[in-house]
């Protein structure tokens, strides 16, 4: 098991103008770690794997694998296995042919390689599977056969980029928990990419959230979820309401701040939010988080239903309050409660949360 470092690394394309596609990127990937590049389409994540893979050489930067420098090494001579979107398999060969693909070409003996195949084919549960033609296969199996390929080098290092967007929607949840499984018991450290939150929260240790080249946040699930760093990533993660309001009082990882009714509450804040009285405070609150109350409760927040959606879990609502929309996701609304009608809103002060613009 190996940690990998990346250290300013950033990536510009000839012809591309002046914007690089990957900017001045920090990174420590832990050994055996689950870690997984998340942000839209468009925003570095697979320019970033291809340099780790050695398939593009960084414009500025360095990448270490343990203490071993390999910014400049190619491909074949990082220990690296990729699995792709399009599983990238041989469809005229069998299972076991395909998955021997990367011992062939590390001349690995008949009889090893043939341990070695049972061994990862049995790693990915499709053992039995060896003399099957590919397209004999379920998508799901050949995500897998793609995965044993990958293992079967035994490398340094497993790669992932939107393994599972070629997949339905029951399926894709099934091989998240399954490429989940397969990382941990090989013990391999993986980096993982996607656009997809839930795929993220649900597989890794811990997230890199990329916007416009550069990482914005990294924490594990929890910490990105319940502590945005900005209001880029409460959007993103889950929904959120970013709300724009008046500071009242400031204090060391607090602020007071006045709700449009005109209540103040103290929200949590980073240690370096920097605010000062009278400045306006981005917070982040989930609609989950917000509760409904009756329209009349004394210092009630008030607002008018404008939208309203039954989803079976919870319904979702949009609420105009003094002109500020604000989503909320209420598993119990009054009986009746329809579009236009006033109803009040609760915020919780311990769920606020001061993000950065
Ligand atoms: P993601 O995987 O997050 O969708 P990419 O890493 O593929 O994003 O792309 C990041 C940016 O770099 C995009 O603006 C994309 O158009 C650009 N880009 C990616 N590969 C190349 C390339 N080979 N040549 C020029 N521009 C590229
Ligand atoms: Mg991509």
């Amino acid at each position: 098991m190996i940690d990998v470092t990346l250290e300013s690394v950033s990536k510009r394309f000839p012809r591309a103008g002046d914007t690089a596609a990957v900017d001045d990127v920090d990174l420590r990937i832990g050994a055996g770690e689950f870690f997984t590049l998340l942000g839209p389409s468009g925003c570095g994540k697979t320019t970033t794997l291809r340099m780790v893979a050695g398939f593009y050489f960084p414009s500025s930067g360095r990448i270490r694998f343990g203490a071993e420098d390999v910014t400049n090494r190619p491909p074949n001579k990082r220990d690296t296995g990729m699995v792709f979107q399009n599983y990238a398999l041989f469809p005229h060969l069998s299972v076991a042919q395909n998955v021997a693909y990367g011992l062939k070409i590390r001349k690995v003996g008949r009889a090893e390689s043939r341990r070695r195949i049972d061994e990862a084919l049995g790693q990915v549960h499709l053992a039995g599977y060896g003399d099957r033609r590919i397209d004999q296969l379920s998508g799901g199996q050949q995500q897998r056969v793609a995965l044993a390929r990958a293992l079967v080098i035994r490398p340094r290092t497993l790669l992932l980029d939107e393994p599972l967007s070629n997949l339905d929607a029951k399926l894709r949840e099934e091989t998240r928990v399954e490429i989940r499984r397969i990382q941990k018991e090989s013990g391999t450290t993986a980096l993982y990419v996607t656009h997809d939150q839930a795929e993220a929260m649900a597989m890794s240790d811990r997230i890199a959230v990329m916007e416009s080249g550069r990482v914005r946040q990294v924490g594990t699930p929890q910490e990105i979820y319940h502590r945005p760093a900005t209001a880029f990533v409460a959007r993103f993660i889950g929904r959120s309401n970013v709300l724009d309001l008046p500071v009242v009082t400031v204090g060391p990882e607090r602020v007071t701040v006045a709700l449009p009714g005109g209540s103040e509450v103290p929200v949590a804040a980073p240690a370096d939010h920097g605010l000062t009285a009278g400045a306006t405070a981005l917070v982040s609150v989930r609609p989950e988080h917000i509760t409904l109350t009756s329209a009349t409760d004394e210092g009630a927040l008030t607002g008018r239903v404008t939208e309203l959606e039954f989803t079976g879990m919870a319904t979702n609502l949009l609420i105009d309050v003094a002109g500020e929309p604000v989503q909320v996701a209420a598993i119990d609304v009054p009986a009746g409660l329809g579009v236009g009608d006033q109803v009040g809103l609760s915020l919780p002060p311990e769920r606020m949360w001061v993000v950065g613009a």
